[in-house]
């Protein structure tokens, strides 16, 4: 791979599993020295392991803890990163999480996890990213873009889904908070963009591909006929956080396999 992101440095979330150790993986490999972050400690060997594979294709990284959802661990993580390398370049707000439910089941703590973690876990950081973009300025040896966001939203940002309300708002909301600060910050050329995935094959929906039926029933959702891998987005993020890109901001990017030209409508009936 084209080294398009060497001698930047890149913070993902939830990068110990599933798409986020996917675009580690690939932002390592064009270059990028990576921050995997993961959870808690009992995620660290995962991360640890995630590291493993980086550094022995001849990439460059760390593994960082920090609970996105706190305030405290977030500012922490991002002081430790800019303490250790100088500067943060790229933020891929990744972590994530699902707590279903029927509605009027849904209890105000699986409300609550869900917006914490996936909503404002994507403020915290990426409000710790534009300060440290901010401070630091333009660093034009590295990239056209002072700084680079990307928001992993999820195709969730425009089709609904019942019994996973929380999920969906999560969603939602990423995609007013990933436009608005395009808006608010385009002039000191911070690029936002958001990455939103189909069905990608992870922990998070494993009871959809588990078992050929499972999966069978997925495809009809699918026109290409296909599930995505982690890779699929790791590509797209490297081309998101590059100056290839660098034209793009505000956008929300659907990388579904073409989930959302509605499959269910394609006999005209
Ligand atoms: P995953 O469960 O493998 O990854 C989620 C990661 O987030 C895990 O590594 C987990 O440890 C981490 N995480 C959870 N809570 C955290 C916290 N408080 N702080 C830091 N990290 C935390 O699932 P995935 O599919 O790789 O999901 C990654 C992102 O992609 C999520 O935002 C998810 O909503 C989104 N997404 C996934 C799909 C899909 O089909 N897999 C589709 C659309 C969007």
């Amino acid at each position: 791979m084209d080294q398009v992101l060497k001698g930047q440095i890149a913070i993902i979330t939830g990068a110990s599993s599933g798409i986020g150790a996917g675009v580690a993986k690939s932002m390592a490999a064009a270059g990028a020295t990576v921050v995997v972050n993961y959870p808690v400690e009992a995620t660290k060997p995962a991360a640890d392991a995630v590291l493993k594979e980086i550094t022995d294709a001849g990439g460059n990284g760390i593994v960082a803890q920090c609970d996105v959802s706190k305030e405290d661990q977030v500012i922490k993580l991002f002081a430790d990163v800019v303490a250790q390398f100088g500067t943060v370049d790229i933020l891929i707000n990744n972590a994530g999480l699902q707590r279903d439910s029927k509605f009027d089941e849904m209890t105000l703590d699986q409300w609550n996890t869900v917006i914490s973690v996936n909503l404002t876990g994507q403020f915290l950081c990426a409000r710790e990213a534009i300060r440290e973009f901010l401070r630091r300025g333009p660093r034009p040896e590295v990239s056209a873009a002072t700084g680079k966001i990307i928001c992993m939203s999820s195709v969730h940002e425009l089709i609904p889904w019942g019994g996973h309300v929380n999920y969906a708002t999560s969603k939602g909301g990423i995609k007013m908070l990933m436009q608005s600060l395009a808006q608010e910050y385009g002039d000191r050329k911070i690029r936002v963009n958001s990455i939103c995935p189909g069905a990608i094959q992870t922990p998070i929906n494993k009871a959809a591909w588990e078992t050929p039926q499972a999966l069978n029933s997925l495809m009809s959702l699918i026109p290409y006929n296909r599930i995505g891998q982690p890779q699929d987005i790791g590509n797209l993020a490297v081309f998101l956080s590059s100056d290839q890109s660098d034209y793009i901001t505000g956008a929300s990017i659907f990388i579904d396999g073409g989930m959302t030209v509605f499959e269910g409508f394609s006999t005209g009936g």
